[in-house]
């Protein structure tokens, strides 16, 4: 379903991602765990072409890319494969959240207005927020608003949700009710990559997770042997000072 093959990007002399392989299978859930600067984000941006690769191949639902010899026609339809889910809900202010969820609908996928609320009514109830459908982010919680982003990623239903930190900026008391929404989403046939920093989260969602550190995959695994039992002392150390 996804397939990253020597995958390499830079910016300038810095070297952030080094050599990059994974697959996902449709379905499934990879997490990203990792040091701060490790590359995680830029992984992620470099999927959907938020940031231009360098080197290597992109396969997502079909459509492979090759970075160093892409058309312009293959960024556009490898975009409209995933959907982002940011640390900052990155939603528009000036929008409802009924709004926020049909906005690209309408926009990009040229669906009737009326077709397009109700398919946003149907996924803000998803998350739990159908009251909330003609309400400003300004007046939601964050983990409200995280909620509404979520809403609108899967209204789109991309082959993959790609997910960077999504609890990360929220007050502590916020967290549960996001992750509590991503984990009933990843029970259907979603398939997800989530950039987390939230170990007993990836622990219980994924079917794969990955450590980078410096650029590279140090270590990949079923989470009950990648964190239940580290090979690589990199990933020990990791894991311990997060403990
Ligand atoms: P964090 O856990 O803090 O979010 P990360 O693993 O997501 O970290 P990235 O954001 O991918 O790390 O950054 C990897 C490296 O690339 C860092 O050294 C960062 O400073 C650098 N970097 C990221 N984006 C850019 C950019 N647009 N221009 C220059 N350097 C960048
Ligand atoms: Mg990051």
């Amino acid at each position: 379903m996804i397939k990253v093959n020597q995958l390499k990007k830079s910016f300038n002399d810095l070297e952030v991602l080094k050599d990059i392989n994974f697959e996902v299978k449709r379905g499934e859930v990879l997490s990203i765990i990792g040091p701060s600067g490790s590359g995680k984000s830029t992984l992620l941006r470099c999927l959907n072409f938020l940031e231009t690769p360098n080197a290597g191949t992109i396969t997502i639902d079909g459509l492979t890319v090759d970075v160093e010899n892409v058309k312009k026609q293959d960024i556009q339809q490898l975009r409209k494969k995933s959907a982002m889910v940011f640390q900052n809900y990155n939603l528009f202010k000036n929008k409802t959240a009924l709004q926020n969820v049909t906005e690209l609908l309408i926009v990009t996928k040229k669906m009737p207005k009326a077709e397009a609320e109700k398919i946003g009514m149907e996924y803000l109830a998803q998350v739990g927020l159908a009251d909330k459908a003609n309400k400003y982010p300004v007046t939601l919680s964050g983990g409200q608003q995280q909620r509404v982003s979520i809403a609108r990623a899967l209204a789109l239903n991309p082959s993959v949700i790609l997910f960077d930190e999504p609890t990360s900026s929220l007050d502590p008391e916020l967290v549960s009710e996001v992750l509590q929404v991503i984990k009933q989403i990843s029970t259907k046939d979603t398939t997800m990559i989530i950039v987390t920093h939230e170990m007993d989260f990836a622990r219980e969602v994924s079917d794969n997770v990955i450590f980078m550190a410096d650029g590279y995959i140090v270590e990949e695994g079923h989470p009950s042997q990648l964190f239940g039992n580290p090979q690589q002392a990199r990933t020990k150390s990791f894991i311990q000072q997060l403990n």
